[in-house]
């Protein structure tokens, strides 16, 4: 095939929204990528909907989470929440969090900064992870629906302007985002519209031409939207799922062994994580905020922690831990 075939064939991969099928290095290292879904100062995503769990998650949970991080290399992407369940933003301009000071809601500000932003690409999950905010009248909207249901059956004007507001609270906070997080389920079908709403919010709000979009998984990143100018969104596509019933507490020592074990073996030879190593294309998995949390007893915590320490052992030389952004950007190169 002459060099003009192989320029023509790059092309029409760039055109179709094709990446990289694999990493054509067979030496190459595995990038690998912890995404963490529904963060925010002090509540519980789950508690929005549900009152048999903790009402709020300590912020020293979450730096707890970041030393941890750091500790070992982990880096990926980490939601922030901008206003969950229409509370108050987090940028402190309706008012402060009820039960905590302006003094707790920068601490927990500062904690993002300090622990979590380095190593991971922050994303909103659009604004309230509930109902709609009302983006004009600074309010809730009272249900029935959901943010996610709405914002899908919206033009795209409309969904660029509120997944611009919700950038725009995260950065009045101090918080750079570096694309999105949908809340719960928008159809995939229609990526390339939540793709270019959320690369067009950002090139606004923040002067971005490529971000990541977390909504649906897959098997490695892929271009969702390119525009002429070379705008470019990636979706993530995570290949392994959570241990999310961890959210309830409730779980034994066996238990949380049980569910090390689903992702990797304490030998590193079976689990989710060992399976998408073989697939040599990358190890992206997602879990909750709550999960960690383990409605207190941070028994899904212990479970990646226990996790983490085996795929590290094990497979440390083989890996590459990356942020959301840079995983994006290895297998979806922008533009030049
Ligand atoms: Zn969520």
């Amino acid at each position: 095939m002459n060099r003009s075939l192989i320029f023509s064939g790059w092309i029409l991969a760039g055109l179709l929204g094709l990446c990289q099928t694999g990493l054509a290095d067979e030496a190459a290292k595995i990038p690998t990528c912890m995404i963490v879904d529904d963060p925010s100062p002090f509540f519980n995503m789950r508690s929005l909907k549900d009152t048999n769990v903790c009402h709020e998650i300590p912020t020293s949970f979450y730096a707890e989470f970041g030393q941890w991080a750091a500790q070992n290399g982990v880096k990926g992407k980490f939601s922030v929440v901008p206003c969950l369940g229409g509370i108050n933003p987090i940028d402190g301009s309706l008012g402060e969090y009820p039960g905590h000071t302006r003094e707790e809601r920068l601490a927990w500000i500062a904690m993002i900064k300090e622990w979590i932003a380095p190593r991971f690409t922050i994303t909103p999950e659009v604004i309230t992870h509930w109902y709609v905010w009302d983006i004009a009248a600074k309010r809730l909207n009272a249900g029935p629906q959901t943010e996610n249901n709405w914002l899908a059956a919206q033009p795209l004007a409309v969904q660029t302007e509120y997944i611009a507001e919700a950038m725009r609270m995260l950065k009045n906070a101090g918080i750079e985002a570096g694309g999105l997080t949908m809340c719960w389920s928008y159809p995939k079908e229609k990526n390339a519209t939540l793709g270019e709403a959320t690369v067009r919010a950002a090139e606004k709000v923040l002067g971005l031409k490529y971000v990541m979009v977390f909504n649906d998984p897959g098997e490695q990143p892929e271009v969702i939207y390119r525009g002429d100018d070379g705008a470019t969104a990636v979706s993530l596509h995570p290949a392994v799922t959570d241990v999310y019933d961890h959210t309830f507490g409730k779980k034994t020592e066996q238990d949380i062994l049980q569910d090390a074990d689903r992702y990797i073996t304490a030998d590193g030879q079976r689990g989710l994580f060992v399976e998408q190593i073989k697939k040599g294309k990358c190890l992206i998995f997602y879990t909750h905020a709550q999960s960690l949390y383990g409605n207190g007893a941070k028994s899904g915590f212990r479970v990646f922690q226990m996790a983490v320490e085996r795929l590290n052992r094990h497979y440390g030389n083989r890996i590459e831990w990356m942020t959301g952004l840079e995983i994006c950007r290895k297998f979806c190169p922008p533009p030049r």
